[in-house]
């Protein structure tokens, strides 16, 4: 099969002939149809993430494909069943978080893609168990990059605790912040967007936002504490000078939910105001089997729309360079289809 294989940190990732791996006990062997690319990706891939894999690996964690072969002991998924991979690739069933829902906190974890080959390739081996079906009505270049990129904003939105008539600034019209904004609205609030760029703004109004700043030209804090202050803001912007505006354009009482993960990792949250006023910090992270069949649900029924750009695996460095430079609107996503 063919796979893109990073060789080396900072070195473009090479298109590699490898062998099929044969599905464990409790794994399934998937084709896979697609595979999105993340900004996590990115990071990785030039040996950016506090988790160094040892090349020579295949990144991607975020695909769709069909199971081709189930190994022993594998009840819930057959062979020609469409399903979909994330960041989760396992997780232990047994401890605290798992048994209360939480299987993203699980300290037993495993991430696709981290010690293991990952999705960028034209198959893989994943546990059949973290495997999540597809809608029939869903395409597999919308399933994979929503695996994700869905499944992060659908927690940051559900954990923004968006509400009906909660006015919720999005920061950061990029993969992650397209979705945040429709299921912000799906919440039933109403979306400010900010970004720096006017066509991601474009975007960000034609999928339902009512306002939106250009925060390059105008103030977001003072555009919103005009409106009395956002009762939610979402921070998919990798920027940590972004998450402090969007801070600062909280009402009482308001919550700031951080996505993007930016290089300079250290933002400034002044404790005065924050015990004041009541404001919380909350953080929302990759998504549980369950986010993801619930995007896959909201996608299906039409509620909600990816934008994303279709690439071929041989041009994996275009698309790397194209994301890493924030000029994507939108997924990135791989057909691996031939
Ligand atoms: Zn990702
Ligand atoms: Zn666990």
């Amino acid at each position: 099969m063919k796979a893109a294989v990073v060789k080396a940190f900072d070195q473009p990732l090479v298109i590699e002939e490898r062998p099929v791996r044969e599905p464990g006990p409790g794994q399934v062997l998937i084709r896979l149809e697609a595979s999105g690319l993340c900004g996590t990706d990115v990071r990785l891939v030039r040996g950016d993430w506090p988790v160094r894999p040892d090349p020579p690996y295949v990144p991607g964690h975020e695909g769709a494909g069909v199971v081709i072969r189930t190994g022993a002991d594998v009840t819930d998924r057959r062979a020609g069943e469409r399903v979909a991979v994330g960041w989760l690739g396992w997780a232990c069933g047994a401890c605290r978080y798992c048994l209360t829902g939480q299987e993203t906190l699980c300290p037993r974890q495993r991430n696709t893609s981290l010690g293991t080959d990952g999705l960028h390739a034209e198959y893989a081996v994943a546990e059949a168990a973290f495997c999540v079906p597809v809608p029939a009505d869903l395409d597999p270049l919308d399933a994979a990059p929503l695996a994700c990129a869905g499944v992060t904003a659908h927690r940051a939105v559900r954990t923004a605790g968006v509400r009906t008539g909660d006015l919720v600034a999005v920061v950061g019209i990029g993969g992650d912040g397209h979705l945040a904004v429709q299921y912000a609205e799906v919440a039933g609030g109403t979306i400010i967007a900010v970004d720096v760029d006017d066509d991601k703004l474009e975007v960000a109004r034609d999928l339902g936002a009512a306002h939106t700043v250009n925060a390059r030209r105008s103030d977001p804090v003072r555009y919103l504490r005009e409106l009395g202050g956002a009762h939610a803001a979402i921070v998919a912007a990798p920027d940590a000078r972004a998450a402090e505006q969007a801070y600062e354009s909280l009402r009482p009482g308001g919550r700031l939910t951080l996505v993007a993960l930016p290089h300079d990792d250290t933002m400034t949250v002044p404790i005065l105001r924050t015990a004041l006023r009541g404001i919380s910090v909350r953080g929302a992270g990759a998504g549980s089997r369950a986010d993801v069949a619930d995007v896959f649900a909201l996608h299906a029924a039409g509620r909600a729309t990816l934008i994303r750009h279709r690439y071929r695996l041989p041009d994996v460095n275009d698309a790397i360079g194209e994301l890493g430079a924030g000029r994507a609107i939108g997924r990135v996503v791989f057909d691996l289809r031939s």
